[in-house]
């Protein structure tokens, strides 16, 4: 800005004085020439006197260098002339100033010579005698002028220079510090120029208007800050670079960052080439999610990408822990496959020995045993069914069961009366001890967990074995245990066997029946009585498994503690 005023007063100054110049020599010009024509005339009218007086001698002995004297004759032949040779020269008879001079007496002009070759100046007068005596002199051009004032011009315009020099950075300095000490953050306080005035009030209008969009996103992201912070899912915003813009806790729990991180690249957080695949789509406008593994558990990761005049300018990543959804759906599919697997074998065998029948290949003799093998295979697929969907009411929850106050003891004589059979033809010995203790449960699954655990008992059992229940009384709780003398179970196994279709030695528990859900159901149903189970097993030595039910309220008063 100063410089600019500087320039521009500087060219000011020097057009000014450029002008004035060129003023100054047309005007000096003018005046000299005046000077020069008048004496030229006074000059003329001398040499006239002088040739009338003296005829031809007066040329003798003359020393007029300025001027040229020229005597013409009456017939415009030259008769005498100072500066050139008579013989060259033409006849004057039609010269501007001779005819005048015929004719008036006297004339005047001025023209370029082309004797000279230079601007002259011609005064003639004619002579009693009839001849006309002409003087005529150089005329300074502009030039000429300006040439010979060269000198004191330079020197003024030396001076003029450095005064406008002086005078137009103290000026131009002097018009730009008001604007400099113009404060910007009050632009009402300023006393500066009058023109200034509009710009002020708007500049005013314009930062209230700044102030309060700011506070208002100001407080739209503290909103957005407070929401995503107790967000279980994680949220990260980026910009159109992948620069994190912002990245709530969750988040930085999940990548293993902190907000220090804000600022940085996305890249230098996480490199999953899954993770830049998802970006790269949401650049292209398209909404992307994949399964990604975070830390230790699986993460539905949804990349949205953010739009403002029809261009991408960010993107919004969701994390979602979809662990547990992963698992079961996991675990449904083991089953389905386990389920499908389980009935297979039964319906084969039965479809085979049905077939056989039916073709007339079996003896008759050979029936009844035929028969026996579809009923028992039958009625395998009837304990699965059941057992399947004993366990698909477990897993609805225990809400819809009715709950009520049982005695536990006289529930386990009622499974060891039913059971006694079976111990018997097992050739092993079932008995119970223990003492009355009420808890609060459902029945049927209480009497499900009698039943499969001295099921198992008795059925992994060894002849002459021994299968004891007892139901035990504790201040808080009443515990179960049930104790055989069988085969047991080895460590490596002991941690799956509550497992769906699980089993140790799969032949031998099909054999006698088992359908791999009985320890499920068990599991399944102690979970909903908020029950603890522990399991003691050596192989050839026996198994104990206790559940203790805890028979104090953990919640408050009035509530179920009985969770899914
Ligand atoms: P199953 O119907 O095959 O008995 P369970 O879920 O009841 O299925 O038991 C799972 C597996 O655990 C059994 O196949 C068996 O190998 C083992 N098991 C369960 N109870 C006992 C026990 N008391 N003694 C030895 N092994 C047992």
């Amino acid at each position: 800005m100063t410089k600019r005023i500087f320039h521009s007063i500087c060219l000011v100054a020097g057009s000014v004085f450029a002008a004035c110049v060129a003023l100054f020599l047309c005007v000096l010009y003018d005046y000299f020439s005046g000077v020069q024509q008048a004496q030229l005339r006074m000059q003329t009218s001398l040499a006239a006197q002088g040739v009338i007086h003296e005829g031809t001698g007066y040329f003798e002995g003359l020393d007029a260098s300025n001027y040229r004297i020229t005597w013409i004759d009456m017939d415009g032949t030259v008769l005498y002339d100072n500066k050139s040779n008579l013989a060259d020269m033409e006849n004057h008879l039609r010269r501007e100033e001779v005819v005048d001079a015929i004719y008036k007496g006297e004339g005047e002009s001025s023209r370029y010579s082309k004797t000279l070759l230079e601007r002259s100046l011609y005064c003639a007068q004619r002579l009693p005698d009839g001849t006309i005596v002409r003087l005529s002199v150089s005329q300074h051009t502009l030039l000429t002028l300006f040439l010979g004032m060269l000198q004191p011009i330079c020197v003024i315009v030396v001076i003029a220079l450095v005064l406008s020099l002086v005078l137009a950075s103290r000026l131009s300095k002097r018009i730009v510090q008001p604007l400099n000490e113009l404060n910007l953050d009050e632009p009402l306080s300023n006393d500066g120029y009058d023109e200034l005035a509009p710009l002020l009030r708007r500049l005013s209008t314009q930062q209230k208007k700044i102030k309060e969009q700011s506070i208002a996103l100001l407080q739209k992201q503290q909103e957005f800050e407070a929401v995503t912070m107790g967000m279980v899912e994680g949220i990260v915003l980026l910009d159109s670079k992948r620069v994190i813009l912002s990245i709530n806790p969750a988040a930085q729990r999940l990548l293993d960052t902190d907000a220090s991180c804000v600022g940085d690249f996305i890249l230098s957080v996480n490199r999953s080439p899954e993770l830049q695949q998802l970006l790269a789509k949401a650049d292209e406008g398209t909404y992307a999610e994949k399964i990604l593994t975070l830390r230790d558990g699986k993460y539905q990761v949804d990349a949205s990408p953010i739009r403002s005049d029809g261009k991408v300018s960010g993107t919004v990543l969701l994390l979602l822990d979809v662990t547990e959804k992963e698992k079961v759906e996991q675990m449904r599919r083991e089953f389905t496959a386990n389920v499908s697997h389980e009935l297979k074998t039964p319906l084969h065998t039965i479809s085979g020995c049905a077939e056989l029948i039916t073709n007339g290949i079996v003896k008759q003799n050979d029936i009844t045993k035929f028969s026996a093998q579809i009923y028992t295979e039958a009625q395998r697929m009837i304990h699965l069914v059941e057992d399947i969907i004993k366990l698909s009411h477990l897993d609805e929850g225990a809400d819809a069961m009715k709950r009520e106050t049982v005695d536990l003891y006289t529930l386990a004589q009622e499974t060891v009366k039913s059971l006694t059979p079976v111990a018997k033809k097992a050739k092993v010995t079932l008995a119970l001890e223990g003492q009355s203790a009420e808890l609060d449960g459902v029945p049927q699954l209480l009497q499900g967990i009698l039943y499969n655990l001295c099921d198992n008992a008795i059925k992994y059992n060894r002849k002459d074995g021994k299968v004891t229940v007892s139901v035990e009384k504790e201040p808080q709780s009443v515990r179960l245990t049930v104790a055989d003398t069988g085969i047991g179970i080895p460590e490596e196994h002991q941690e799956r066997i509550f497992e769906r279709f699980y089993r140790v030695d799969k032949s031998h528990s099909k054999e006698i029946g088992g359908t791999g859900l009985g320890l499920s159901i068990v599991k399944h149903a102690a979970r909903l009585h908020d029950a603890a189970i522990t399991l003691q097993s050596e192989p050839n030595q026996g198994t104990v498994i206790t559940v203790v039910f805890p028979t104090k309220k953990v919640a408050a008063e009035g509530e179920s503690t009985w969770k899914n």
